[in-house]
């Protein structure tokens, strides 16, 4: 619901430069930060990604603050199976970007081409228990056995918490590489990665 009155939007900006809604989502983006959406991604012609609010953004070069996906903060995220590497299984969220890592011997999703999780309880109050997966770019890449993945420049970690600026002021996104079909983006203050899908 969320997405595809994003992708209408996109759509159709141009023709609307200075509609309600178009300043609504000017000015909603600047107070929570951009909108993203894979499947709007996925709809876009050209190689340089538009927010609805009609602005370039996540640019390889630049940062760009974007806000939470309402939809999957409130309902969950929907994965869908991207591959596996580094002896883990991958997942992406079709919607925000949002992406999950499981260990191949511990991966309770691992006989299902998509499904629908939230974020779990626990780990978001106290932290998330994490495991190495791999190191690459000077960055250390771990997995807490919920799925949620992080990259940190600080080897040896065994515990992530989710700061509360993220929560209030979204992520603030630089893009570190492509793979696959997706360009990977780190947030600089959690760490936390999405994973974008490249426009054509
Ligand atoms: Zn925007
Ligand atoms: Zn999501
Ligand atoms: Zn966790
Ligand atoms: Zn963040």
């Amino acid at each position: 619901m969320l997405n595809s009155s994003t992708l209408e939007t996109t759509l159709d900006w141009q023709d609307n430069a200075s509609s309600p809604h178009k300043l609504w989502s000017r000015l909603s983006c600047v107070l929570f930060g951009h909108k993203v959406s894979n499947v709007a991604f996925a709809a876009f012609r050209g190689k340089e990604r538009h927010c609805p609010c009609g602005v370039k953004y996540l640019a390889q070069h630049e940062e760009t603050r974007v806000s939470h996906t309402v939809s999957c903060f409130v309902f969950g995220h929907y994965y869908v199976r991207i591959g596996s590497r580094a002896d883990h299984n991958e997942y992406v969220c079709r919607y925000c970007g949002h992406p999950l890592l499981f260990s191949v011997d511990r991966d309770p999703y691992a006989d299902r081409v998509c499904f629908k999780k939230k974020v779990r309880y626990l780990c978001n109050l106290f932290g998330h228990e994490v495991h190495h997966v791999t190191a690459r770019h000077g960055v250390h890449e771990y997995a807490c056995d919920c799925g949620h993945s992080f990259l940190k420049r600080e080897a040896g970690r065994s515990a992530v918490k989710h700061p509360p600026v993220c929560l209030l002021a979204g992520h603030y996104l630089r893009f570190t590489e492509r793979r696959n079909n997706y360009d990977e983006y780190l947030c600089r203050n959690c760490g936390h990665t999405f994973y974008f899908l490249v426009t054509k």
